[in-house]
């Protein structure tokens, strides 16, 4: 079913584009030596080539092209073996060389594909339009002083990838899943930490509304959203705006807004008749970025196994349902830690306390994966001991809860605690002939067809063996035992 929005006029269809810079992962900036960690102390991270001092050149670091090629492969896209650096020019206080160095008119990476999975389980692919390199502006600050307003040259510099989508998506889950599945795919190849608290990765959203059926109308881009909540409240908020103004015979403006979460609205910012004009063209400071084809196999080979091929392979190898194997791979460490535990118990009974119990402790408990209280080995071993019906699984349940309290193993625990399941048929039989003879009423009413008492009198049971009663050795005695 797609979505729709209805305005008072009928049913109006989204279309929506993301404009995504994502901050490369690497040790130096694009163009100079400078770290290009986060952080630090203001213009501690400037070199004299950020800074724009006369006469200083750019060099390009390799490894900033391989992050955005591996990202490109990444994406099943082209990659272009040959590209170009161009000059945008513009005036800004944080930007001292007068212009930022991007790629406008040949970019390093061509069309690609992004697959997203929706709620309802359907597939779709969103087309990649390109991937380019360009340089990251510094910040000014306007509340540091009274007076000044300040510049920070630390963030001048850094490498940012700009991925283009096409006009795909239709929704704002659309956006969303397409936002969440790059994020990871970024993380898994290590080229960007995806962080959009921190900036590391902040979108462009470009929205427009139209009957379906329809050529696209006229679009509004919203800059610098920063979570992917805020896209999809925002997407959400400028297409009501819009659908109002044409049902009102208004016609909508190409502009460029920003959303403010708090008042939950968009504002306009500039409008195309006054966008820039930055008069690119081609950077004579850089010759064209020619790759070696040698080096570009070698970073394919080296690839790791990417999101959607582990979920597949999740499918086949451990048998478990695409929907766990969907959330296990979405964060890589999540799917380490799940193939930990795969491979030395059962695997479904392994998907299933990774996303129910383990997410729910480390929900509580405020940890990440990575910082467990329970670690891969540790949780695994639990499992076999259930695989080996030395525990049951309700007192597992119990058991992992006291590891993640104190971080005791699994076995010394359950023989400290005397928690080992009684599968003994002598111990069984005397609970439940116990159970039978301190309620002759319930037996009687039982026999008389009152079937649905047996789960009354398993219950009884299991309390009577504080939970350590095996549950199939049970139902089955009492069984027997009962309809004698
Ligand atoms: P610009 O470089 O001016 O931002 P682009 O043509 O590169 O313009 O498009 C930027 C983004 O806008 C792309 O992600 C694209 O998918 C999206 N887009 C283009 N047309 C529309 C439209 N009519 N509605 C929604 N998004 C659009
Ligand atoms: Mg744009």
């Amino acid at each position: 079913m797609s979505y729709v929005l209805e305005g008072l006029t009928g049913a109006w269809e989204l279309v929506i584009g993301l404009e995504v810079h994502a901050q490369v992962i690497s040790q130096a900036k694009l163009f100079s030596g400078a770290p290009a960690s986060y952080g630090g102390e203001p213009n501690a991270h400037v070199s004299l080539v950020d800074a724009a001092f006369p006469g200083m050149l750019p060099v390009i670091n390799k490894e900033c092209v391989a992050q955005a090629v591996r990202t490109g492969l990444g994406l099943n896209a082209r990659v272009n073996l040959e590209s170009r650096f161009d000059r945008k020019n513009y005036f800004y206080a944080d930007l001292p060389a007068g212009y930022q160095i991007s790629q406008f008119t040949r970019p390093l990476i061509g069309a690609g594909t992004l697959e997203i999975e929706l709620a309802d389980g359907s597939l779709r692919q969103i087309g990649i339009t390109r991937l380019h390199l360009e340089q990251d502006a510094g910040k000014s600050m306007h509340d540091q002083s009274p007076t000044k307003s300040l510049i920070d040259l630390n963030r001048a510099g850094v490498g940012l990838m700009e991925i283009v989508s096409e006009p795909d998506m239709r929704s704002p889950e659309e956006a969303g899943a397409y936002l969440r599945k790059l994020r990871t795919i970024l993380r898994y190849l290590g080229t960007c930490d995806g962080n959009m608290e921190e900036g590391s990765m902040r979108a462009d959203v470009n929205v427009s509304v139209r009957r379906a059926g329809e050529p696209l109308r006229t679009r509004c881009e919203i800059k610098n959203v920063n979570s992917v909540r805020f896209v999809m409240q925002a997407i959400e908020i400028e297409a009501r705006r819009q659908i109002e103004v044409w049902e009102r015979d208004g016609v909508v403006d190409q502009e460029t807004r920003l959303f403010d979460p708090g008042r939950g609205e968009t504002r306009s910012l500039r409008s195309k008749e006054d966008a820039h004009d930055y008069r690119y063209f081609p950077d004579p400071d850089l010759l064209p970025l020619v790759l070696d084809e040698g080096w570009l196999a070698a970073l394919k080979a080296q690839l790791p196994e990417l999101p959607d091929a582990k979920r597949d392979r999740f499918i086949t190898q451990y048998g478990i349902a695409r929907n766990d194997a969907g959330v296990l791979v979405a964060d890589r460490a999540v799917a380490d830690y799940f193939e930990v535990v795969a491979v030395g118990a059962e695997p479904r009974l392994a998907a299933n306390w990774v996303t129910g119990d383990l997410f729910a402790a480390l929900n509580r408990t405020g940890r990440s994966i990575d910082d467990s209280p329970v670690t891969a080995p540790a949780l695994r071993d639990l499992l076999r001991l259930v695989g080996d019906q030395t525990i049951n699984g309700r007192i597992a349940k119990d058991v992992f809860e006291e590891m993640v309290q104190t971080g005791e193993p699994a076995e010394a625990l359950i023989e400290r605690k005397g928690l080992r399941q009684i599968t003994d048929p002598a111990a069984l039989s005397a609970a439940i002939d116990d159970v039978i003879a301190r309620h002759p009423d319930k037996l009687a009413e039982f026999r008389s067809g009152k079937e649905k008492l047996f789960g009354f009198f398993v219950g009884q049971v299991m309390k009577a063996t504080q939970g350590r009663g095996n549950p199939a050795l049970v139902n089955e005695a009492l069984g027997r035992r009962l309809r004698l």
